[in-house]
């Protein structure tokens, strides 16, 4: 496999199957470079937590390739792990207590105590975790938590991070000030995969985005490149005069299935939601479609769609 220097997260055509029915990772490709972070941002099931667990070595592909630092995820698991950081969701030492917890990790990376004590007692005054250090894991917040395994990560030295969704139960400032501090290591060449349903997170913290759908990327760039490439959408939406049948809904949705230009599309017996192109064209032919199935529309109101409605509904269709 080809791998430029600079990549620090190299992915092909990598294929997860836990059933041999659905592929949770579906021939994803992609690749991250040194210092940068990288968001994978998609709905729950979409198979960000899987593409993770297999670079970080937990789980096995089905096929395709991977590597990490430059080597293959299967045959070079115990280096890798030397190399990364991992937040994810779940909790392996969940009765010891946060000092506790952060001995463990020491130990694990072979930190000399010294060292450890310091860097502990540093990132716990930054992440605000000191009170809560005689206090066992399963007794903190789902806040607090993620409070504590960011802040252990960097208790060693790592090339790669990877965090699932590490801001989960985070008030907005506290998520503000991880998130910061997160940039603030990439600048210093710590490499950053990050996953989140969150599109503010990623549009805050990532250098670029990949939008994540049935285990592949459906849309890849910066947050400018995504939001002008989706730019000219519209989102429609128009309340019924009176219900309107199952049988005519589904008429309905076999024409809008026919107009390209119509992205996206929510329809239920009282109302209807589209995120459509072309706004002069598109809603001219969309109301015709429903003036010749005998709906009538009560109100109709236009608006520019939001960044969730483009990413979620448009892109991750
Ligand atoms: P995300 O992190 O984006 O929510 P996941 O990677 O957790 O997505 O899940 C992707 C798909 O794989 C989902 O359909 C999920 O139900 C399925 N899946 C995840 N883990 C397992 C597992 N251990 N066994 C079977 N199916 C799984």
């Amino acid at each position: 496999m080809t791998n430029s220097s600079e990549s620090k997260i190299v992915v092909k055509n990598l294929v997860k199957s836990y059933n041999n029915k659905t592929n949770a990772v579906n021939g994803l490709t992609f690749s991250v470079s040194k210092g940068e972070i990288y968001g994978l941002l998609g709905r729950n099931g979409a198979g960000k937590t899987t593409t993770i667990r297999i670079l970080t070595t937990l789980i096995p592909p089905t096929s395709g390739e991977a590597e990490v630092c430059g080597m293959n995820v299967v045959h070079k698991a115990t280096k890798i792990r030397k190399l990364i950081g991992v937040v994810q969701q779940g909790e392996a030492f969940d009765f010891t207590t946060v000092e506790g917890n952060f001995k463990i990790y020491q130990l694990l990376w072979e930190i000399p105590k010294e060292e450890a004590s310091n860097r502990m007692e540093s990132l716990m005054e930054l992440f605000k975790i000191e009170h809560l250090r005689k206090k066992r894991m399963f007794e903190l917040s789902g806040g607090e938590k993620k409070r504590v395994q960011v802040a252990r990560e960097f208790m060693h030295d790592m090339e790669v991070l990877f965090l699932d969704e590490p801001t989960v139960g985070m008030d907005p400032i506290m998520r503000r000030d991880v998130l910061n501090f997160v940039k603030d290591k990439a600048k210093e060449g710590l490499t950053v995969l990050f996953t989140t349903q969150i599109l503010e997170e990623a549009d805050y913290l990532c250098d670029r985005i990949g939008i994540m759908n049935n285990g592949v990327i459906s849309a890849e760039g910066t947050s400018t490149s995504l939001k002008n490439s989706y730019g000219d959408l519209r989102k429609v939406e128009m309340k019924f005069s009176s219900e309107v049948s199952p049988d005519s809904i589904e008429k309905l949705k076999k024409e809008f299935s026919k107009i390209s230009d119509i992205q996206a599309y929510l329809i239920s017996e009282k109302e209807s939601e589209f995120i459509i192109k072309n706004i002069g064209k598109t809603l001219p032919l969309i109301l015709s479609l429903f003036g010749s199935t005998g709906v009538s529309i009560e109100t109709i109101s236009t608006n520019n769609p939001t960044l969730d409605d483009v990413f979620l509904q448009v892109v991750a269709r």
